[in-house]
């Protein structure tokens, strides 16, 4: 974590979750001790696209802002069952995370098909969240970093930006299965990906690009992982799942913070 780039949590909540659950959720937020350093961070939620009006509705009182799962590459048109960028945005998302492995392993999904999904989201005034990640043979061949940087360059709009974009990288074979990759393995991928972003878009977008990790993030490990430099937040699945869990989440993440903040 750098303090000149403010940590994001975002949690996914996958297929999963009832309005009575989103309710809850919204509750706990403003029954549980407030911390003042959790306005440093930028907390998304990202639940599934049924209960994102409901998630909307709520977090305009709230601490958080509300992104979708996923979207269509196209504004509108005959694609039953999809939801474009421009749909998110007029709910009041802010945010839609494209590319995660399990679309790209379950609906074919490959660089080509983010990286229209990302530009779609930019043009709709939503952040792109552009996950990449490696699978477990992939890691076993040492083809990590170059896996993952070209998922990086492939997958994200040339006209890409530290505005309205932002990587998440998830080895798959971390994602729910209480593994994750040593500390300097995580540093070492995060530090190619601001590296491969340098080449392609300048050291400034580079510098201010917010590059998450996420994998079997938890609030006991949240703050070992974000402590690498390179680390500026975590995409959450699991743990998203408990209020408690992801509150206390954001709110290691976002102590973390303010104690680099207060250092310089
Ligand atoms: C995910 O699916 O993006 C994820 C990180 O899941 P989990 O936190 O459960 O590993």
């Amino acid at each position: 974590m750098n303090h000149k780039r403010p940590p994001v949590i975002a949690g996914n909540w996958k297929m999963n979750g009832t309005s009575e659950m989103v309710r809850q959720f919204s509750e706990s937020i403003l029954n549980n001790v407030w911390d003042e350093n959790l306005k440093q961070c930028e907390i998304i939620v990202c639940p599934p696209a049924p209960l994102i009006p409901l998630f909307c509705e709520n977090a305009s009182q709230a601490a958080f802002v509300v992104g979708g799962q996923d979207c269509h590459s196209s504004e509108s048109g005959a694609y039953t069952g999809d939801v474009s960028a421009l749909m998110l945005k007029d709910v009041g998302c802010n945010s839609v995370i494209v590319g995660h492995s399990e679309r790209r392993i379950s609906y074919n999904e490959i660089n080509s098909t983010v990286k229209l999904k990302a530009s779609a989201a930019k043009k709709a005034g939503l952040t792109a969240i552009v996950c990449v990640g490696e699978t477990q043979d992939q890691k076993n061949d040492g083809e990590t970093v170059e896996i993952v940087t070209t998922q990086v360059l492939e997958s994200i709009p040339e006209s890409a930006s530290d505005i309205d974009t932002m990587i998440a990288y998830e080895p798959i074979w971390a994602i729910g299965t209480g593994k994750i990759p040593k500390i300097n393995e995580i540093a070492n991928v995060h530090n190619a990906i601001r590296g491969a972003v340098a080449k392609s878009k300048g050291a400034e977008v580079a510098e201010r690009i917010r590059i998450l990790y996420g994998g079997s993030v938890k609030p006991d490990n949240v703050a070992e992982i974000l402590s690498i430099d390179d680390v500026d937040g975590a995409l959450v699945g699991g743990a998203s799942l408990s209020s408690n869990d992801f509150w206390s989440l954001c709110t290691n993440a976002a102590k973390l913070f303010a104690m680099l903040s207060r250092k310089v």
